[in-house]
């Protein structure tokens, strides 16, 4: 049984930091709602923080998969990079259309697209799929326009001030 009377489409994006962590925060509150989440995530792989609090502490609530090739933005392969998010594509259209789950994030899909790994049509074809008792939200810096155009919320997190320009790197813990 759906635990949602209505679900809708959430975008959280810009270049502030909060963007992920806003979208676990919610994850949180979904598992202590009782719900079903599905928590993809692009772009990534590997063990971060988060990756291991969802699988160790709420693995009850939450099923995790990572479709990146971890190299993404490190070292480009454009052939290997469409290839695992088309994959991931289709492991995150088949959670979403299976109505299993309460709440399906997927995390960095915006940055897939804006790096030409995933077309805008994939996107909006993924919203027009959602089922209607899911929510659905998806993170990372660059929305197109299109996906806020046909988004229910989008939040933009402005970027007033970052240590990252003052050249502290990502701490475990923290952004990982
Ligand atoms: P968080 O996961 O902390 O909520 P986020 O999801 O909003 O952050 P992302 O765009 O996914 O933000 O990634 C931020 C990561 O990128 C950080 O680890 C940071 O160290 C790094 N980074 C690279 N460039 C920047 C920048 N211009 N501003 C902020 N962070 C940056
Ligand atoms: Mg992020």
């Amino acid at each position: 049984m759906s635990k949602l009377s209505v679900g809708k489409v959430q975008v959280y994006t810009g270049n502030g930091k909060g963007k992920t962590t806003a979208s676990l925060g919610l994850v949180l509150r979904a598992a202590g709602a009782g719900m079903q989440i599905y928590f993809g995530q692009f772009m990534k792989k590997g063990n971060t923080s988060e990756i291991r609090a969802l699988r160790d502490f709420l693995s009850g609530a939450v099923t995790v998969e990572q479709y990146g090739s971890g190299a993404e933005l490190s070292g480009p392969d454009r052939e290997r990079d469409t290839a695992c998010a088309r994959a991931g594509y289709e492991k995150a259209r088949e959670a979403l259309t299976s109505g299993k789950y309460d709440l399906v994030v997927l995390d960095e899909i915006l940055v897939a697209e804006h790096l030409g790994l995933l077309a805008v049509d994939d996107l909006l074809r993924l919203m027009d799929q959602r089922p209607e008792h899911t929510e659905l939200v998806l993170t990372g810096r660059w929305a197109a326009e299109q996906v806020c155009q046909q988004a229910d919320l989008v939040t933009e997190m402005g970027e007033v001030k970052h240590y990252f320009h003052a050249g502290l790197p990502a701490r475990t813990g923290i952004e990982m």
